[in-house]
Formats: C-alpha cells, structure tokens, sequence
C-alpha cells in the first residue's frame, strides 16, 4: 500500500533574486512555464509570490491574475495557492489578490522574527485575511514559522472562523524561527495530530535543508514542498535547473518511502478542495 504525496512547488521567492539563479522565474510567462514543467515533473500544487518589472516583491493583482490564469489553461487541474506573504509586501497590500478566488492561500498566523525584520501578522490583520478567505472561497494553508502559530490557527478552526480540515505547513529552517530539526517536527506533526485529527499537513526546509525536509516528510506520512522560493540548489554547490528538476528529486525518491505521487484530483479529494471543473 503507497500513500500519495502532494508535491507543492514554490517556484519564485521573496527573497531568492533570479541574480542567484538565473533559472528563478520572475516574470508571469516564465513563471506560467516553469509551473507547467513543474506540474508535468509531479507537482499538484503551486505557490506563487509575483515580481514586479524591476524582479521586487509585487502584490499586484493583474500579476496573480496572469498566473492564475495561465497556469489554469496549462496545468489542467493544478492547484493555484497565491501567498499573502510579507517580505517586501505593504500589509494592506498582501490580500489584495484574494478577489480572484484562488483555490488556496496562505496564511501566517502569528508573528515572527526574521533575522532582520519582524514578518508582523497582528490579530486583526490575520482575522481581515481570514474573513477575505472566507469571503471568496479560499483555503487558507497554514504557513507555521513558530510553535504558537500551530496553536493558534487550531484556535481558529475551533471557533468556525477557519474550516475543516485545516492544512497546515511547517516552515523549517529561517533563521531565528522554527530550525530543520527532525525532533520538532515530530513533535508539531504530533501535537496537530492530537489537536485537529482530521487535519492535513506538509512541510518545507529552506536551503540545504530542503531534500532532507522532503524526506521526513514522506517517512512521517506528511505531504511536502520544493521549489526555489526555498532553495536553489542540488546538493551543495550546483545551481538546480528548474524548478522541476527540484520536484523531480522528491518524485524519484518517493517509492522508496512507499509514497505515491498525487495528481491533481487525488490532490484535490485529500485537501477538501473543489473537484477539477469539468
Ligand atoms: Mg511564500
């Protein structure tokens, strides 16, 4: 018996600069291509931050509408995940895409030190994000930096304010926040175990953490994320070529922790999402 894996792929990052991987893409063509490359590799969802002509951070709504759309004609069934991250984002900026109904978001429930900026996410912003969310139909996939994010978002379901089953994201490996140690992340996949029983969940490591993450992820029974908004190498030092060639590292080792690779509409039965439109 395999278990399928959701392979998520965040194919552009806050921070990583397309200067650091000229493979990065940045603008709403290359982005829809590497998604497509991706999605064909075996990944069933994306994550997109969008860029700005001068490659900054954009919360642009045509930008994630570009995207959306052309990875909705290309990748039949794919889910679309936008994030309201904060780097390099105005806060009153970073819903302002949630209008186009994307199946998935994703939403930091606390805040955090990052080694040089507070990622700030104070009660009202979360509950303005989370009634948007509610609002246009979409998921939100809970982005856990600390341990107390875990706690809270379990709060919200709690309340009805967030529905069933949650799925959640453990960030692992930003400095200051929660590290790649295996312990911890057992410990919080136990804690939400115990907490939300229905709840789905995945994890991510930054850097050179990332391959190793992937595959706590598949023995732990979680599903997992690549991509080079996390990191943009294979092994120590050779620059990946794509974002599906970072996706192709997950998919090739999955057999061997009796994982099967979820296409989209298995992807989209186990996070509760609506079926691919006929
Ligand atoms: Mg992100």
């Amino acid at each position: 018996m395999t278990t399928p894996l959701i392979i998520t792929t965040a194919i552009t990052g806050a921070i990583p600069r397309k200067v650091d991987n000229p493979a990065v893409p940045v603008t709403p063509s290359e982005q829809i291509e590497s998604t497509h490359e991706a999605f064909e590799a075996g990944s069933a969802l994306v994550h997109v931050h969008v860029r700005d002509n001068q490659e900054n951070p954009s919360s642009d709504p045509e930008l994630f509408r570009q995207v959306k759309e052309g990875v909705e004609k290309h990748c039949p069934g794919m889910i679309i995940q936008l994030s309201t991250g904060g780097r390099g984002r105005e806060p009153t900026e970073r819903g302002a895409m949630l209008h186009l109904s994307p199946d998935m978001a994703s939403l930091a429930t606390g805040s955090v030190n990052f080694p040089k900026q507070i990622y700030e996410n104070p009660p009202e912003f979360i509950d303005a994000l989370v009634a948007d969310m509610d609002k246009y139909g979409v998921k939100p996939e809970i982005e856990v930096f600390d341990a107390a994010m875990l706690y809270n978002a379990v709060n919200y379901a709690k309340r009805g304010q967030i529905g069933s089953p949650l799925h959640v994201q453990f960030v692992l490996g930003i400095t200051n926040a929660l590290p790649a140690r295996r312990p911890l992340l057992e410990f919080l996949v136990s804690e939400l175990r115990e907490l939300m029983p229905d709840a789905t969940w995945s994890a991510l490591g930054t850097s050179r953490f990332q391959f190793e993450v992937n595959k706590w992820c598949m023995e732990l029974g979680g599903h997992t994320r690549t991509g080079f908004e996390d990191n943009l190498k294979i092994g120590k030092d050779r620059l990946a070529s794509s974002n599906a060639e970072l996706v192709k590292l997950v998919v090739d080792a999955a057999p061997e922790y009796n994982r099967s690779i979820a296409g989209p509409a298995e992807a989209r039965a186990i996070l509760g999402l609506r079926p691919i439109a006929a």
